[in-house]
């Protein structure tokens, strides 16, 4: 089974995990000035890249915090887990195939 370390609780089987979708996606300061299309973009479209990427996940049947995650795509490796607010650990660079 594999084991994902909650920044708060240590190692625990992803069974107690739910996914969350991309991490530090901003919600933009004033919505009210977006386009539709702009709207669209930032509520629906995310990079989906092959490699390195910066997840949400949250520890459900846990603590039930969400924290992040940089997670390899092709090899579905999680690389590190961090508290929501810290930096994206160049979770953006692609891994190169
Ligand atoms: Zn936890």
């Amino acid at each position: 089974m594999l084991l994902i370390a909650c920044p708060y609780c240590g190692p625990r089987p992803e069974l107690e995990f739910a996914y969350a979708g991309e991490a530090h996606i901003a919600r933009p300061i004033d919505p009210m000035a977006l386009s539709d299309e702009e709207w669209a973009r930032f509520l629906y479209i995310r990079s989906n890249p092959r490699g390195r990427h910066a997840e949400r996940w949250r520890h459900l049947n846990g603590c039930g915090r969400f924290f992040n995650a940089c997670r390899d795509t092709v090899t579905d490796k999680i690389e590190t887990t961090y508290p929501i607010g810290e930096a994206a650990l160049n979770a953006q660079s692609k891994v190169s195939r």
